[in-house]
């Protein structure tokens, strides 16, 4: 690993050509590849050596897209997944087995939320879903003998609450348990969770990392500082008889929680990353740091232009000073993001009607690309949520949630000042 930084591993890192090969890494559309001896592919089934094999399980577009990741949030190694839900499903599923329990804090994404309080229940995950305000005496009464890992969200989307970081790492140590980090809106460019105490980080790539709309994926990143030896992860150190006895954390030392879920869930789910999709993912990083840096100066002008018009009723940007977690996006953030939430005076219906007569910012269920965009959560990505589960995570009827983009600030500002004149 190199010590460039961020901006340096955004553009370069992964791809290291050799002598006379292609400058910008090539999309590897094979499903296989070709070995000299069938030996050799009996060595990688068993994992005894290193190569791709098959495309449902590694990659060499993908992996350069990995390495890349891993660089930018300093972790050791990284999977990438077919979506940001796979990623959140694995991250936990890698680590927790039918009977098990786990905590996440109530700020989620919705999508988040619906995996994990439905589907996991359905696999016999259960999950707490814990208050992220709550102290920490609080949260050790949700700690139960089984509970396994402690997920969070650095910026919650839509609610745009920030992470307490200390709170939760500090808890996670004191139960021996590893902290799982949805790092989405954040970025590694503006945090990177495993300096805070974080052990594996997870991000939807649909979003600011692919940055332009065009691909769904995911990936975990897993920071291989996690203690897995402490007796609370047999299936970490114990042998696994789908490969013949090997133990994960003999083998693959600081990266075992990574292959794990490669040689595991991947190879069973199939549910990996495209090489297509990777390398527009991996083309979206190249200009992480440049895009970010427009998102958030666009995105706090934004907030500042709409907290002060007379039809709006709130915004929520962590930027702004009114933001409840105006201090602690200080403390962990080097920039808030693109995205911010608001109410129209009157409510949804207003709202609407605002949404209705946008003409550059359009409506798409998206999030966190390089066009302005709106959506209303409550009737769409979170129309999945109870009305307990909405409020838990920060959704009023009335929230529209704003993706500023990069286009010039005050075009957008004007479009939402011609709508907003219209209610
Ligand atoms: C969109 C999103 C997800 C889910 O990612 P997909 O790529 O849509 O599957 C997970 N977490 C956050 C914070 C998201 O914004």
């Amino acid at each position: 690993m190199n010590n460039w930084k961020i901006e340096t591993n955004a553009v370069q890192a992964g791809w290291e050509p050799a002598n006379g090969e292609t400058r910008v890494m090539p999309i590897c559309q094979s499903t296989t590849y070709r070995y000299d001896t069938a030996q050799a592919v009996a060595d990688l089934f068993d994992l005894k050596a290193a190569g791709h094999m098959y495309s449902r399980i590694s990659n060499p577009t993908v992996d350069v897209f990995e390495k890349k990741m891993a660089a930018l949030e300093g972790g050791v190694a990284a999977l990438a997944t077919a979506s940001g839900q796979t990623a959140s499903m694995i991250s936990v599923a890698n680590i927790c087995t039918a009977g098990d329990h786990f905590l996440a804090v109530s700020a989620l994404y919705g999508g988040t939320v619906a995996l994990f309080t439905n589907t996991m229940k359905k696999m016999g995950i259960e999950v707490t879903l814990v208050d992220p305000e709550a102290p920490l005496s609080e949260l050790r009464k949700a700690v139960r003998p089984n509970t396994r890992c402690i997920f969070g969200e650095t910026i919650a989307n839509p609610g745009m609450d920030v992470l307490d970081f200390e709170k939760f790492a500090a808890l996670a140590e004191e139960v021996g348990m590893p902290f799982i980090v949805d790092n989405t809106f954040a970025t590694p460019y503006l945090c990177r969770p495993l300096e805070h105490g974080a052990h594996i980080v997870t991000h939807s790539a649909t979003k600011y990392i692919d940055g332009h709309a065009t691909s769904v994926g995911g990936v975990i990143v897993d920071g291989g500082n996690f203690n897995w030896k402490n007796g609370r992860y047999p299936e970490m150190t114990e042998p696994d008889e789908s490969y013949h006895g090997l133990i994960y954390t003999e083998t693959f030392g600081a990266a075992a929680y990574a292959v794990k879920a490669r040689v595991q869930w991947i190879r069973d789910t199939g549910a990996y990353l495209s090489p297509m999709n990777a390398w527009l993912s991996n083309l979206g990083l190249e200009t992480l740091h440049v895009r970010m840096d427009r998102h958030c100066e666009n995105a706090q002008k934004m907030a500042e232009f709409l907290e002060s018009h007379e039809k709006v009723a709130w915004v929520k940007y962590p930027g702004l000073p009114s933001h409840k977690h105006h201090e602690r996006a200080k403390k962990y953030l080097s920039g808030c993001s693109g995205v911010l939430t608001f109410g129209v005076k009157g409510g949804a219906a207003e709202g609407e009607r605002v949404m209705d007569a946008l003409k550059l910012a359009a409506i798409v269920v998206h999030v966190a690309d390089v066009r302005t965009s709106v959506l209303h959560p409550a009737s769409m990505t979170h129309r999945q949520l109870s009305e307990e589960e909405l409020r838990a995570a920060g959704v009023t009827p009335d929230l529209i949630r704003l993706s500023v983009g990069i286009e010039n600030i005050d075009d957008i500002i004007a479009d939402f000042d011609q709508a907003l004149a219209k209610v």
